[in-house]
């Protein structure tokens, strides 16, 4: 299964085929398992073998097929499933981090990982110094030879930065610091986060990995060390492992996932580039337009733009009327879904952030982000040009 392309482990990897033979996996919708003999039952919780299984909060084969599937797409040694992607942002960060220790994250962050660095790690006694990401002179400042782990999203939420991971990984690795990578928007398609130096890479699988607005999910991955040493014994004993239901939906979700993104991706390079060439909006943001501040880097980095543009109409009023005369668009707050999401990020997902913050991050009143899902993309241009008029 090594050699196989990342289409094939999409497919076929991880796969554990009960008595009956079933082609599509099985859901083991079980919380524990029966042992034959008092014996049995001690010797598992003493060792279990593999594929033994003895609760599903420590683990369950659907959960495991998800797990082996993920980690060979990433080329990880292992993961660990999770309830939610910050779940396994959380359960990455504080399974690692004790009292004393100093954490470096990008400030752009998705508005819940900024709760977690900024509210709950630093509540335990971990320091934590926020950096622009773009910035490697920043980065390099604010790393120490005590730090302990950096922090970023390879592409920040909502305002589509990229950080560049292999040079921020060998600052960080100068010192022996973890680099932890929340890679939602590169997903596990275009991402190569692991061989550009990530050490850990985490994904809200709600995301692409459903990509189709069912179930909250998330994945931590590492290597087999990591994952089985820190993160298992914390995530087991906390409570936020993933649903074996959850655990099968994601799974068909990754059979699919490469046709989806790259669908998605090309429909938002066309849809980015029409609406530039339109000149009616402040400004377009989108990775994969030549005039985006990290456009070689996302390039380099993840070979396209993403699924994902930011649209500024220049004021929250402009902005509401745009997302009230959207009509195949759908207001809401996912990204990654098959239906085209717009949100407004500074009165929903970035709402509680400082006003200060919002305008240091670029979370400006007219910003939109604007999730692009499988429609036809000639659609959903003209259902922007339409809502662009109004506004
Ligand atoms: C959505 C998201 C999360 C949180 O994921 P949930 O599954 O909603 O818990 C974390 N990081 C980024 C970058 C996200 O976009």
């Amino acid at each position: 299964m090594g050699t196989w392309k990342k289409r094939t482990k999409a497919v076929h990897e991880g796969i554990r085929r009960s008595q009956y033979g079933e082609v599509s996996e099985a859901i083991f919708m079980t919380q524990g398992f029966v042992y034959d003999s008092a014996e049995a039952a001690e010797a598992r919780f003493i060792q279990s073998g593999e594929d033994e299984f003895i609760y599903a909060r420590y683990g369950n084969p659907t959960v495991a097929m998800f797990e082996d599937r993920i980690a060979a797409l990433e080329g990880a040694e292992d993961a660990f499933a999770t309830a939610s992607g910050m779940a396994a942002v959380n359960g990455a960060l504080t399974s690692l981090l004790r009292a004393g220790d100093h954490v470096v994250s990008a400030r752009a962050l998705f508005g819940s990982c900024h709760y977690i660095l900024d509210e709950v790690l630093t509540r335990y006694g971990v320091e934590v110094t926020f950096v622009d990401g773009t910035d490697l002179t920043a980065w390099q400042e604010a790393i120490r030879p005590d730090t302990k782990a950096v922090f970023f999203e390879s592409v920040s939420n909502p305002t589509l930065e990229v950080v560049d991971i292999k040079a921020v990984s060998k600052l960080a690795h100068a010192v022996g610091a973890t680099v932890i990578v929340d890679n939602v928007f590169a997903t596990p398609v275009f991402s190569d986060a692991l061989a550009q130096g990530a050490d850990v890479v985490v994904y809200s699988a709600t995301k692409h990995i459903d990509g189709q607005g069912r179930a909250l999910g998330g994945v931590i991955l590492g290597t087999r060390d990591f994952i089985r040493g820190t993160v298992e014994p914390y995530m087991k004993h906390t409570g936020g492992s993933m649903s074996p239901f959850t655990a099968w939906l994601m799974l068909k979700g990754l059979e699919t996932l490469d046709l989806r993104v790259r669908a998605q991706a090309g429909s938002a390079q066309v849809i980015a580039e029409a609406l530039q060439a339109d000149a009616q909006l402040t400004q377009v943001i989108y990775p994969g337009l030549p005039d985006h501040p990290q456009h070689a880097l996302a390039v380099a980095q993840m070979g396209v733009g993403g699924t994902v543009l930011a649209l500024d109409a220049g004021s929250q009023a402009a902005a509401f009327k745009l997302l009230n005369a959207l009509e195949i668009i759908t207001i809401s707050n996912n990204l990654g879904d098959a239906k085209s999401i717009a949100t407004h990020p500074a009165t929903t997902t970035h709402q509680r952030l400082p006003e200060e913050t919002k305008a240091e991050l670029g979370i400006t009143p007219g910003l939109l982000r604007i999730s692009i899902g499988l429609e036809d993309p000639e659609d959903l241009l003209q259902d922007l040009r339409k809502a662009i008029g109004k506004a």
